[in-house]
């Protein structure tokens, strides 16, 4: 009987072992190192696991070439995703942007229909049984764990990577895959909090704005993003700040960030609102003066930002200083000191390096009845349900074993 040994029990490898199993007459093992399968997926999306996005394209991928991700995806999109979850009992509901979450709104609904599909197929899983070692042998391979040497034809391996290092991100998949040849890219962690010079930030930790996000190194644009800001004690964090960490991580030093929180309007619109706020409220104090239009704290930091004098009285502000509180507003910069580390980021840019497994199969070029799936690889995703959906979608694609 053929025996497929699928490495990692984490969203990737679930669906590899499924997919396997799906063919009678095989024998289909499940190593996971910690206590349980899916630990990472239960913190997916602040617990609610923001399983797909509907809108999952080739531009929201990337990596050295993000094109590799393509026929995993054209083969299993977020709708064909919605489908195979459906089949297994779980209810979902689209938010926002194309975001799908379990009905449940927990993210322990996922792990648990996948859980009690492993069963029900059949799989053996194997947990606290991390592989140590891959070996090739004449027919197959054999992988060493703590307690035994197990027998593989075929193998998927579907460790991850190092982000959410506290949620059981390791590197061992770059090490027992580059044991059989296999080269990685530089890593860098992303989806990740941007540390900025503290002192704005700081005053304002809590607070959420929608706006408008540029990445500037000098006056060069490297990247741009709109959504939720969070700023924190030390940066800023939420899915705008997210879509510029890997631009950020990569980007070099010298980096800034302009932040706009009247997005979609023009510089004339925010200025007649703040003409008619003086009209209206004249003896009204400088630092109200965006008081209803944005978050409390953050109208006041800007017009601090911005230089104007807190306790004047609106009238005595002439429209020079109006001219420059409305350019603070579309244009608040904070240079960046970095990015946090892969402990706090959501995903691993770069992997191992994608020319080494044809993207029709996932199997490797070289190294014939191995393969390879998910994060472990150099793709990575955008904020939004993205990397999910490529685990899911490259999960399956590799437990097709080439067939
Ligand atoms: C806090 C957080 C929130 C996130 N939220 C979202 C979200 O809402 N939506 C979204 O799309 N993405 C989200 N992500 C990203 C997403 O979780 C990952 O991209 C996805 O889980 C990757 O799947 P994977 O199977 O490649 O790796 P993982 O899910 O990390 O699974 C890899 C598994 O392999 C195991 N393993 C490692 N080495 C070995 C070994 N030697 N032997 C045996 N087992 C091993 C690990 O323990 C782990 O269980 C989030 C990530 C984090 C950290």
């Amino acid at each position: 009987m053929e025996t497929v040994i699928v490495i990692g029990g984490g969203a990737s490898g679930m669906l590899a072992a499924l997919t396997a199993a799906e063919t009678r007459g095989r024998r289909v093992i499940l190593l996971e190192r910690q206590q349980r399968v899916g630990r990472k997926l239960l913190a997916t999306g602040n617990g609610r696991c923001n399983l797909t996005n509907t809108g999952a394209c080739p531009e929201r991928y990337h990596g050295e070439n993000p094109g590799f991700a393509v026929p995993a995806l054209a083969a299993f999109p977020p709708q064909a995703a919605l489908d195979f979850f459906r089949g297994l009992g779980l209810m979902t509901v689209e938010e926002y942007g194309g975001r799908v979450y379990p009905l449940s709104d927990s993210a322990g609904s996922v792990v648990d229909v996948l859980r009690f599909a492993l069963e029900a197929q059949g799989v053996q899983v194997k947990t606290a049984c991390p592989a140590r070692e891959l070996r090739r042998e004449k027919t197959g391979f054999s992988v060493v764990t703590d307690g035994e040497t197990l027998h593989a034809d075929k193998l998927i391996v579907a460790c991850g990577g190092a982000a959410g290092a506290k949620l059981g991100g390791v590197s061992d998949g770059y090490g027992l895959l580059g044991a059989l040849g296999h080269r990685r890219t530089s890593l860098y962690p992303a989806l990740v909090q941007l540390l900025t010079a503290p002192e704005y930030p700081r005053a304002l930790k809590g607070v959420r704005a929608d706006c408008a996000l540029r990445l500037f190194s000098g006056d060069a644009l490297l990247a741009e993003s709109a959504g939720e800001l969070q700023f924190t004690e030390t940066g800023v964090s939420g899915p705008a700040a997210f879509d510029l960490s890997r631009a950020a991580a990569t980007g070099g030093r010298g980096l800034t960030l302009s932040a706009d929180f009247f997005r979609g309007r023009g510089k004339n619109e925010i200025l007649s609102l703040l003409r008619a706020r003086r009209k209206r409220l004249p003896s009204l104090p400088a630092s109200d003066m965006l008081t209803g239009m944005l978050h409390n704290r953050l109208g006041k930091m800007l017009v601090r930002y911005a230089g104007l004098p807190a306790n004047a009285p609106l009238a005595e502000l002439d429209d020079g200083a109006l001219e420059t509180l409305a350019d603070a507003c579309r244009d608040f910069r904070l240079p960046l000191t970095g990015t946090a580390g892969f402990d706090s980021a959501q995903v691993t840019a770069g992997g191992i390096r994608t020319s080494g497994f044809n993207p029709e199969t996932l199997e490797s070029w070289f190294v014939p009845g191995l393969f390879a799936c998910g994060e472990l690889l150099d793709i990575d995703g955008d904020c939004g349900g993205f990397n999910l959906q490529w685990a899911w979608a490259s999960g399956r694609l590799a437990g097709r074993l080439g067939t």
